[in-house]
């Protein structure tokens, strides 16, 4: 029986519009689908020279006949899809039993596989078919790639850096090994691993092999369900920050997706906790019936959409918000917090020699002892847990919201701008204007979103004029200043005399705060936004905090560390910049030699 169909005329035509080959990442893509298609439990990807020379990927998967390996080469040969129903639910992985011809067509391409009974070879060069016997091989299939484009020299110029073929390509294969932990891949360049995953189904393993110990360490584990989805996954401390998008992976039914929507909103889950250039480390894994999903059906795309995407963003804004709530947050002093993943280990690539096997048995053994630690904390913490309950519900049955962080005690004041402050776990460094925002912030977050506006006279009116253009939206929004609890009149064509201002407004610098709040709502659109409020307090709260070099008394100090504790989220002001760093007790000692 053939696996391969000769798909219908129609299918073959729409994708064939869509079809490319334009990096080696395409092909490297179209050859590891095909082995993850055929059942591979083990994937190998060798690259000469980021694949411009020659790309190998070796599997242990069902491999071919004869009869399948020839037909193969032959345009609309696929068997991955029978109808154009097909395309539009996530049954297969690829698309395109266009591309292995089209491969073909610009390389010398030599294919063996073997379905366990016989082994066939088959040479192609330039698409036309050079050799076709037998072989010897195990069950699998391995293929070889070689002078890509060398055929048509236009493309070829279109491949000159290395550099950004192979981290497109590494960042493609780190893809499909979050989304196939259970498949081991090894990914080499000129000899050099660049990734090794075991394929024991250890997702945290994986994301320990891309990113490295230092990460894996800062990762939480999610997981949650509603009516329509299921999800789960892991997701970083805060104080991991990327400098790009690229480290968010959604999956979806197994089946790495990119979708643009849903990116974004996973960054913004992470609001206030850091800065907004800043992207945190997400794998998300989601389930759903594949009628909630639709297929983008261009083949170079990997994007879907959710029918149901509310119901989705609330599942998952649940699960990263209620998970960073309880975490406690302090970004240790000692290690750095911008990772940038294998990108380096790219970068390093072409000038150093490695002793990369060494290191990965030695990094590996790491992570084993790393995992059981972990393990046995959380069994014991979860009891800990139960038993801190069961104490509570004797003791106290309305317990009162404990704060996220210990009491600390002030020393002193360091660059009239850092709070030097202790307790039992260790020292901490307090950006005293950081963390008087913080306390401004969620202060005027509440009195904004209190029904009753309560209202003060200015003793000196404060009058503000705008260029014409500008008045002319703010006054179409009057309505929004006066809702925020603003009094005040026209004067002239384009000015306004403001007479009371809202209460909470008091420990602002009033004039300063008044202009800012004009400036937003006549740049914002959507007022009703919990953005258009957080941009307000963020803003009033920056006016209206300490500044740096304002020296401030021990006692200043007490009370901004107690209205600290008392915040919901202590760790970060409203822009995303820490609030307290900490150098722990152990860090200390280490550091000093008492303890090693
Ligand atoms: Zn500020
Ligand atoms: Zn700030």
């Amino acid at each position: 029986m053939h696996t391969i169909q000769v798909m219908d005329e129609d299918l073959a035509n729409k994708i064939a519009a869509g079809e490319v080959v334009e990096r080696t990442m395409n092909v490297v893509k179209e050859l590891v689908e095909n082995a993850i298609d055929a059942k591979s439990s083990e994937i190998k990807i060798e690259l000469v020279d980021a694949g411009v020379k020659e790309i190998r990927v070796i599997d242990n998967g069902i491999g071919m006949n004869k009869e399948d390996a020839v037909l193969a080469f032959k345009r609309h040969a696929t068997s991955k899809l029978k109808s154009i129903e097909e395309l539009f639910h996530i049954h297969s992985l690829g698309f395109r039993g266009e591309a292995l011809p089209s491969i073909a067509a610009v390389s010398h391409l030599t294919l063996k596989t073997s379905d366990g009974e016989e082994g066939t070879l088959v040479e192609m060069d330039g698409g036309k078919e050079k050799e076709v016997s037998s072989c010897d091989l195990r069950k699998g299939t391995d293929i070889t790639v070689k002078d890509l484009f060398y055929n048509t020299p236009v493309r070829l110029k279109y491949l000159k850096n290395l550099y950004t073929e192979l981290a497109h390509i590494t960042d493609y294969v780190n893809k499909m090994a979050l989304s196939y932990p259970n498949i081991k891949f090894v990914l080499k360049n000129n000899g050099k691993v660049l990734l090794n995953t075991d394929g024991t189904n250890r997702l945290l393993k994986v994301i320990n092999d891309i990113y490295g110990l230092s990460v894996t360490k800062k990762m939480v584990e999610v997981e949650g369900e509603n009516d329509d989805y299921h999800v789960s996954g892991f997701i970083s401390y805060p104080e991991l920050m990327k400098s790009n998008r690229n480290a968010i992976t959604v999956l979806v039914n197994g089946r790495y997706i990119r979708n643009n929507e849903l990116n974004r909103f996973i960054t913004d889950c992470y609001h206030t906790y850091m800065p907004p250039d800043k992207y945190p480390i997400v794998v998300l894994s989601i389930e759903a019936d594949p009628i909630l999903i639709d297929v983008n059906v261009h083949p170079t795309k990997m994007d879907i959409k959710f029918s149901k995407m509310d119901s989705l963003k609330e599942l998952i804004a649940s699960l990263i918000k209620d998970k960073l709530e309880k975490l406690t947050l302090i970004p240790d002093a000692s290690t750095s917090t911008v990772v940038e993943g294998n990108e380096t280990k790219i970068s390093n690539h072409y000038s150093t020699t490695s002793l990369d096997e060494f290191n990965r048995e030695e990094k590996d053994q790491e992570y084993e002892h790393f995992e059981k630690m972990t393990l046995n904390l959380e069994v014991r913490e979860e009891d800990e847990v139960v038993d801190k309950l069961e104490e509570e519900d004797e003791e106290k049955p309305s317990m009162e919201e404990e704060p996220r962080i210990k009491e600390m005690y002030p020393v002193g004041l360091v660059h009239g701008t850092y709070i030097v402050a202790e307790n039992e776990d260790g020292m901490f460094l307090i950006d005293q204007h950081a963390a008087n925002e913080r306390i401004n912030y969620e202060y005027y977050l509440k009195e904004m979103s209190s029904p009753k506006k309560e209202k003060m006279d200015l003793l000196v009116p404060v009058s503000v004029e705008l260029p014409n253009n500008e008045y002319l939206i703010f006054k179409e929004n009057f309505n929004v200043f006066e809702n925020l609890g603003f009094g005040f009149e026209e004067f002239g064509s384009n000015t306004i005399i403001i007479r009371t201002v809202p209460l909470w407004l008091q420990r602002a610098r009033e004039e300063d705060a008044i202009h800012k709040i004009i400036e937003i709502i006549v740049e914002k659109e959507d007022f009703n936004s919990e953005r258009f409020f957080h941009l307000i307090a963020a803003t009033v709260a920056c006016k209206a905090s300490i500044k740096a070099n304002d020296f401030i008394t021990i006692d200043e100090m007490r009370t901004l560390l107690s209205r600290l504790r008392a915040c919901k989220n202590p760790f970060t002001c409203p822009h995303g910049r820490p609030t307290i760093i900490t150098f722990s007790k152990y860090e200390l000692e280490r550091l000093f030699k008492r303890a090693m």
